[in-house]
């Protein structure tokens, strides 16, 4: 079930217009949780310059960053798995549009 409480906002300035960009937070078992929202401008004026922004928000950006990057490590692992699956859905779906000799 799919459930969503108020609209996804983004982290740094807390607007839920324009294109938001997600990233998985993770449970402690790793597990996939919540997404976390930001604006691509946003992450890139903090990276930019951090000096003009608090201690906070520049901790926000290392956060995504430290999740973006856990997040190609989880595709690295789940990407082959999904690709199997598909070959073997793929050859299923060959075998049945196979004339039967
Ligand atoms: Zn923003």
């Amino acid at each position: 079930m799919l459930l969503i409480i108020g609209k996804p906002k983004c982290i740094f300035c807390d607007e839920n217009e324009g294109l938001l960009h997600a990233v998985h937070d993770y449970g402690i078992y790793g597990t996939v949780g919540k997404r976390i929202f930001y604006h691509d401008e946003c992450l890139q004026m903090i990276e930019l310059e951090p000096e003009k922004f608090g201690h906070n928000m520049v901790d926000r950006a290392l956060f995504i960053h430290e999740l973006k990057e856990r997040n190609l490590k989880f595709n690295i692992v789940i990407i082959p798995k999904h690709k199997k699956r598909v070959e073997k859905l793929n050859e299923k779906h060959f075998e049945r549009i196979m004339p039967k000799v």
